[in-house]
C-alpha cells in the first residue's frame, strides 16, 4: 500500500473513532450547543466509566499492591510561590510568533503549522514577528481585586503537591525513603496548538507519582519504574505490545529539572506520540522548595542519622491520551458476523476492550419487549447491577442489539428468550468469540464473578 493511501486510511480510522465516541456517548465536543471550545471535550456516560476504570487499574498497580506508595489529592490552585519555586513561572513557556496579517499566534517550533498557515493566506505573503515566550500556566485572581498581588495559577502539573506534602507524609505515615506519593488530578495548560481530539487539551488528567530515593540509588530505581510502567500498559490495559514503544530523550531536549527522561509512545492513527514518561528529577524540586520556603526538607535516615535531600524518580501518565490509545487499540472493523441475513450490512465494529475497562460489563436483552420476558429481564438486570455496570436494551432485533453492544465493548450479553420462562435459564454470549452458553438464572452471579475476577 502506498504511503498516501495508508495515511488516508489511518485518518479515516481516526474520524471513525471520533464519530463512534460521539454517537455512543464516550466523548462529546465541549460546550457544543455554543459552537464548542477549542481543545475541550466532555466525557459522556460511557467515557466516564472507561476513564474511571483506567484510573482504578492505575491506582491498584501503583498504590494498592505496592505498599511503598501512598496517595494524596491536592487543590488546583496552590500558593503562587509554589510555581515560582518550581521554575514554572520562568520556564514553562512556548516560543510564539505572531502572523502580521491576521495576528494569529503559533508556536515557532511547529514548522508544519506555520507553513499551513502561510498557505491559507493564499498569495498574500505572511510575515512573522520575532518569537516571544508565552507562559502556559493559566492565570487567575484570588478575591475581588484583579492585580498582580492577587494573581494565582491553575496548576500545570500535579507533582508539586507531592513536594509540598513531602514532610507531612513522612511524619504522618512514618514513611522511610525509598517511598512514593501518588496523585491523579486535573492540570491546565494554555495550549494554542489544536487538533487530534483529546490528545491535546487545555485541561487534562495526569496520574503521576514522585518516588523519593537516596541519591546514588536513582538510576536503578529509574529502571525498575520503567519496567513497571510498561507492565501497566501491557498487562493491565492489555494494549498490543506492537503499538507501544519507549523513546529515550536526547540530553538537549530534557526538561529543566530532568537528568534522564524516557517517554512511552503509542501508535495512534495520526502517528506515534507520547502517552507517558518517566523522569529523574534529581533533588531539583525539594532543593528549590527548601530555598524558597525555608522549611527543612532534608531527610534524616532513622538508622544511620545521615541527612540528605532525596532524589526523585517520577513516572507520569497522561490519562486522557491513554484513554484515546485504549480506544484506538481496541477498535476493530470485522466482516458481518451476526445476523447478516436479517439486516443488510457489510462491516461491524467490535471494540475489543479488556473486560476490566469495558464501560458496561453485561447487557441484558429480552427477546421481546413484552411481558413476561421484560419483567424477567429487568429482574435479572437489577440483580446483576449490585455488582457490575449493566446495560438493558429491549428495542430492535437481537442481531442489531448484539452489534450495538459489540461496538461499545460490552464483554457479555444475556439473552432472555421464551424458553427462559420454562427452564429458568438464559443464553450468555461472549463478545469476541460469539460463543453462547446456557446458564441457569440462579447461577449467573457466580458465573460472572468467575469471568470478571
Ligand atoms: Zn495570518
Amino acid at each position: 500500500m502506498s504511503k498516501k493511501i495508508q495515511n488516508q486510511k489511518e485518518n479515516n480510522k481516526m474520524d471513525k473513532i471520533v464519530s463512534l465516541c460521539k454517537r455512543r456517548g464516550f466523548i462529546f465536543p465541549g460546550s457544543e450547543i455554543y459552537g464548542g471550545l477549542a481543545n475541550s471535550y466532555d466525557y459522556g456516560p460511557l467515557g466516564v466509566e472507561l476513564f474511571n476504570n483506567i484510573k482504578k487499574l492505575w491506582w491498584r498497580r501503583f498504590v494498592q499492591i505496592r505498599g511503598d506508595v501512598v496517595g494524596v489529592e491536592g487543590p488546583i490552585i496552590m500558593n503562587p510561590k509554589v510555581w515560582e519555586a518550581s521554575g514554572h513561572l520562568s520556564h514553562f513557556t512556548d516560543p510564539l510568533v505572531e502572523c502580521k496579517l491576521c495576528h494569529l499566534r503559533l508556536r515557532q517550533d511547529k514548522p508544519d503549522d506555520i507553513a499551513a498557515h502561510e498557505r491559507a493566506h493564499q498569495g498574500k505573503k505572511a510575515e512573522w514577528t520575532e518569537a516571544k515566550n508565552f507562559n502556559l500556566l493559566f492565570k487567575t485572581f484570588i478575591g475581588t481585586v484583579e492585580d498582580d498581588k492577587a494573581a494565582a495559577y491553575l496548576r500545570g502539573e500535579t507533582a508539586q503537591t507531592m513536594f509540598t506534602d513531602f514532610k507531612l507524609v513522612i511524619e504522618a505515615l512514618r514513611k522511610k525513603v525509598p517511598f512514593g506519593i501518588a496523585q491523579i488530578g486535573r492540570n491546565f495548560r494554555n495550549e494554542i496548538t489544536t487538533g487530534n481530539f483529546i490528545f491535546r487539551m487545555k485541561e487534562f488528567t495526569i496520574a503521576e507519582l514522585e518516588y523519593f530515593v537516596k541519591p546514588g540509588e536513582d538510576d536503578a530505581k529509574f529502571e525498575e519504574w520503567l519496567a513497571s510502567q510498561q507492565e501497566f500498559f501491557i498487562k493491565d490495559l492489555e494494549i498490543k505490545p506492537a503499538n507501544i514503544k519507549k523513546v529515550e530523550l536526547p540530553k538537549d531536549e530534557l526538561a529543566h529539572y530532568s537528568k534522564r527522561t524516557v517517554d512511552t509512545y503509542f501508535n495512534f492513527p495520526f502517528g506515534w506520540d507520547e502517552i507517558a514518561g518517566i523522569a529523574n528529577r534529581t533533588d531539583y524540586d525539594l532543593k528549590n522548595h527548601l530555598e524558597h520556603s525555608k522549611e527543612n526538607l532534608r531527610y534524616r535516615d532513622p538508622e544511620t542519622n545521615e541527612e540528605y535531600i532525596p532524589y526523585v524518580v517520577e513516572p507520569t501518565f497522561g490519562l486522557d491520551r491513554i484513554m484515546l490509545a485504549v480506544l484506538a487499540d481496541a477498535y476493530e472493523e470485522v466482516e458481518a458476523r451476526s445476523g447478516a441475513d436479517e439486516t443488510k450490512h457489510e462491516q461491524e465494529i467490535v471494540l475489543r476492550l479488556n473486560k476490566k475497562l469495558a464501560p458496561f460489563k453485561i447487557a441484558v436483552l429480552p427477546l421481546s419487549k413484552k411481558e413476561p420476558l421484560t419483567k424477567m429481564g429487568q429482574d435479572i438486570a437489577a440483580a446483576l447491577r449490585e455488582q457490575w455496570m449493566i446495560d438493558y436494551d429491549e428495542t430492535q432485533s437481537i442481531g442489531k442489539r448484539y452489534r450495538r453492544q459489540d461496538e461499545i465493548g460490552t464483554p457479555y450479553c444475556v439473552t432472555v428468550d421464551f424458553d427462559s420462562l420454562e427452564d429458568k435459564a438464559v443464553t450468555v454470549r461472549e463478545r469476541d468469540t460469539m460463543e453462547q452458553e446456557r446458564i441457569a438464572v440462579d447461577k449467573l452471579q457466580d458465573y460472572f464473578k468467575d469471568k470478571f475476577n
